[in-house]
């Protein structure tokens, strides 16, 4: 299995809303926040090459909303979808998979796109199955008000309309190395792979530990629907990552890759940060 990082540029969200119930004297030396309380948060992909698959785990923001809804979450950075691919080899055509932990529009906005008449929609990668789970799509195409402005429609019937839509069942792994971990504090039924590479564990965090400040147990988004099952579901899930010596991907820091945990009298702690390259 090789595996690439597939960078799509960055956005700004409220650092209040990122960091939780954590105070803002503690988070904004973590990630400081810009003269309207934004952070700046990476929206990163994983690519991953297993025998005559190609799957990208998640695709970014994506390009089709308007001027008006891109002005809220300031996006920049010089990195795309396409751009990145191609500095590994690969175009959006060699995708063979689509995974997506969940449907939240900075996840999968870059699933589907206008098409040249921008009269209707077409998938951005015409030769991928794309793979949800049944819960979290029935959550998705049913908001509750709360989560109502994060799935936009247009980023997720197309796809279901298109026939590349499938499911995968509670515990059901996408391939042999590639399992899936199921959470639903942040949203329901959201999907964490987990890679078996190079003798190791490499776990896409997705929104359950969206970047290397999240780390510690009460640094949980307000944007989670259920807040005591994130903690219910991270606390175990630390330990785990401690002691099978997981390495974590970060798919919204703004620096940090990937991470390492180890105990700490203070509970457990980021121990290292690197690159996915230096695994
Ligand atoms: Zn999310």
């Amino acid at each position: 299995m090789n595996i690439y990082t597939i960078d799509t540029g960055f956005f700004k969200l409220d650092g209040g809303a990122m960091f939780g119930v954590v105070p803002k004297s503690m988070w904004n030396k973590l990630n400081p926040a810009d003269s309207n309380n934004m952070c700046n948060w990476a929206m990163r992909c994983l690519l991953v090459e297993s025998g005559d698959r190609l799957v990208l785990i998640d695709n970014g923001i994506g390009d089709k909303q308007d001027a008006k809804f891109f002005s809220y979450y300031y996006l920049n950075g010089d990195q795309t979808l396409d751009k990145s691919l191609k500095s590994h080899g690969f175009s959006r055509d060699d995708i063979t998979d689509v995974f997506l932990t969940h449907l939240h529009f900075d996840h999968c906005g870059g699933s589907v796109r206008w098409n040249s008449k921008k009269d209707g929609f077409e998938l951005c990668f015409p030769n991928a199955t794309y793979w949800s789970n049944e819960n979290h799509w029935k959550w998705a195409t049913q908001p509750n008000a709360r989560e109502k402005a994060s799935f936009l429609k247009e980023n997720i019937l197309p796809i279901q309309e298109s026939g590349h839509l499938q499911f995968l069942k509670p515990g059901e792994d996408l391939f042999e190395g590639f399992r899936v971990h199921l959470v639903n504090g942040h949203t329901e039924s959201m999907m964490l792979p987990i890679l078996n590479y190079k003798n190791n564990k490499v776990v896409f965090c997705a929104d359950l530990i969206p970047s290397a400040a999240h780390v510690p147990l009460p640094y949980v988004m307000a944007y989670d629907t259920r807040p005591l099952l994130t903690l219910e579901e991270k606390a175990p899930f630390l330990k785990m990552a401690v002691d099978e010596n997981y390495t974590l991907f970060f798919e919204h820091d703004p620096l940090n890759e990937c991470g390492i945990l180890e105990y700490t009298d203070r509970g457990i702690k980021l121990k290292a940060t690197f690159k996915l390259e230096e695994i």
